[in-house]
């Protein structure tokens, strides 16, 4: 698979839903996820990146977790930074439909 790497200053000032900006007194919320066994963005890690949604059309920007960091020992493998509650459910929803139809995700933790 191959995506397209954010700047890191885009990647964690932007909802990963809507784009809107997140400024650092904003509460953030966070969404991680277990991708599919095989699929490997080992060459990502630690680096945000835009993939696409087999149910959406716009892209959404998820961070790639590093080995050795909390989230991946929690099994996270991704993780989504969102604006909002609704931004969270919106993405919550669409995930649980790239579960059963896509390629990339396993499972959703919801924080
Ligand atoms: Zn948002």
């Amino acid at each position: 698979m191959e995506f397209n790497i954010i700047p890191d200053e885009d990647a964690l000032s932007k909802c990963a839903w809507c784009q809107n900006h997140i400024s650092d007194d904003m509460e953030v919320f966070g969404v991680g996820t277990k991708l599919k066994p095989d699929v490997d963005l080992s060459e990502y890690e630690s680096h945000c990146i835009q993939i696409s949604l087999v149910s959406e059309e716009k892209p959404i920007y998820m961070m790639v977790t590093a080995q050795g960091s909390e989230a991946k020992k929690e099994g996270k493998d991704g993780l989504f930074l969102l604006c909002s509650i609704e931004c969270s459910k919106k993405l919550k929803n669409v995930l649980a439909k790239e579960i059963s139809i896509g390629k990339m995700f396993g499972t959703v933790h919801f924080e």
